[in-house]
């Protein structure tokens, strides 16, 4: 059971939340795995090291199924259902610059720090961040289908 982890936390956490079918996106981090958002602050941790003046901010957290397939038909993602984000190992992340939401940070060095910490980012996403490797994705889908 490579994934017991996050299929305890899917089952316990996830699929009794009130949000699990929310068609709005949610940036509670409570729904996050907690090993996956420890990491994530201390990430945003090291970055604001270097730009006291930022902060980087979660925008989205977990992800309902029927809000990935709004995303899907209107061409925002390329995944129809049970994306990272509906297992509460993935989020989007923009900064906090001046008090206000921006896409103006130093998208390049989060990345790498991300990456320093064993976290998954993807080429063609910039702000979004994984708890496992792309190539582990449908291994995680198959456990969690089994443990449901
Ligand atoms: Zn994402």
């Amino acid at each position: 059971m490579k994934f017991e982890n996050i299929c305890i936390h899917y089952n316990n956490i996830i699929r009794q939340s009130d949000e699990y079918d929310s068609v709005k996106p949610i940036r509670n981090t409570d729904l996050l795995l907690p090993e996956f958002y420890n990491t994530l602050v201390f990430c945003f941790n090291e970055y604001q090291k270097k730009y006291p003046s930022q902060r980087a901010y979660i925008t989205e957290s977990y992800r309902s199924n029927s809000l990935q397939l709004k995303y899907y038909k209107t061409g925002k993602s390329k995944i129809r259902k049970n994306g990272m984000h509906h297992y509460g190992i993935a989020a989007d992340v923009a900064f906090i610059i001046n008090d206000k939401l921006s896409y103006k940070g130093d998208y390049n060095y989060l990345r790498k720090i991300f990456k320093e910490n064993n976290l998954t980012v993807l080429d063609w996403e910039l702000g979004h961040v994984q708890f496992i490797p792309v190539s582990e994705q449908s291994a995680l889908r198959e456990e969690i289908e089994n443990s449901v």
